[in-house]
């Protein structure tokens, strides 16, 4: 089970933003950016490139609610950045999808 279920489950400590059926929005616990959310899937995907075909509506809803977070957190007109870090080479360090929401600061690019 993945840290990130773990927190969906309640088993260990987390702060959940949003939740519908599909999908969570966590606090990220080392947050890059005055706000970083995760958007995660209750269903637990390694990552981008482990979805299947079946996945393709869970994969847009994951965008569709980090949109409507930022907008209920009243940052969506300034902008925001989403991020899905995928594999080794993409950084991805926890093996369930994720979407990082990060705003509240002017984004940089490129990233590192
Ligand atoms: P990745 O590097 O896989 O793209 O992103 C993983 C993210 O999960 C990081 O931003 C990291 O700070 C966050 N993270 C790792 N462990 C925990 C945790 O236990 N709780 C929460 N809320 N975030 C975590």
């Amino acid at each position: 089970m993945s840290i990130f279920t773990k927190i969906i489950s309640g088993e260990i400590k987390g702060t959940i933003i949003h939740q519908d059926d599909l999908c969570a929005v966590l606090v990220d616990i080392q947050p890059q950016a005055p706000k970083h959310f995760l958007v995660v899937p209750k269903k637990e995907i390694v990552s981008v490139h482990h979805a299947s075909e079946a996945d393709k509506n869970l994969l847009g809803h994951l965008l569709w609610a980090a949109a409507e977070v930022a907008r209920k957190l009243g940052f969506a007109e300034d902008g925001y950045r989403l991020v899905i870090n995928t594999g080794r080479d993409g950084g991805q360090t926890v093996p369930h999808i994720h979407v990082h929401l990060m705003g509240g600061r002017p984004m940089t690019w490129p990233p590192g």
